[in-house]
């Protein structure tokens, strides 16, 4: 087994799970469906969305994802767009969507500039 970041074969960065009841679960989806991040990995860290904010039953705040399909549409674009905002993660808020959106967080030292 190679690597993933030595192997020519990228079928790593996403698939379409066919047999799930739910699919297609976000609307607006133009590529191939990548139901890789059904979980999204950003749910706890500060994102572009869009989503909404709600409270649960236990009386925490959590974001609805339902307009969401940055990690759904296409293998590559999708994996590509989880990378690059995992690469500084920013613990969320809890706040509301912004905006324009929070932008995509830079290395430390960086904060600031454009
Ligand atoms: S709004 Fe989109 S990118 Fe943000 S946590 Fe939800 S699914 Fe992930």
């Amino acid at each position: 087994m190679q690597p993933k970041d030595t192997t020519t074969n990228e079928g790593f960065k996403g698939f379409t799970n066919t047999d799930c009841p739910f699919l297609p679960c976000h609307k607006g989806v133009q590529r191939e469906f990548n139901c890789l991040f059904c979980y999204c990995p950003l749910i706890a860290y500060e994102c572009p969305g869009p989503y909404e904010v709600y409270t649960d039953r236990n009386g925490l705040t959590r974001k609805d994802c339902s307009a969401c399909i940055l990690p759904h549409d296409g293998y590559f674009k999708s994996w590509n767009f989880i990378q690059r905002w995992l690469e500084y993660p920013v613990v969320w808020s809890g706040k509301p969507q912004t905006d324009p959106p929070v932008r995509r967080p830079k290395p430390p030292g960086q904060e600031g500039e454009d």
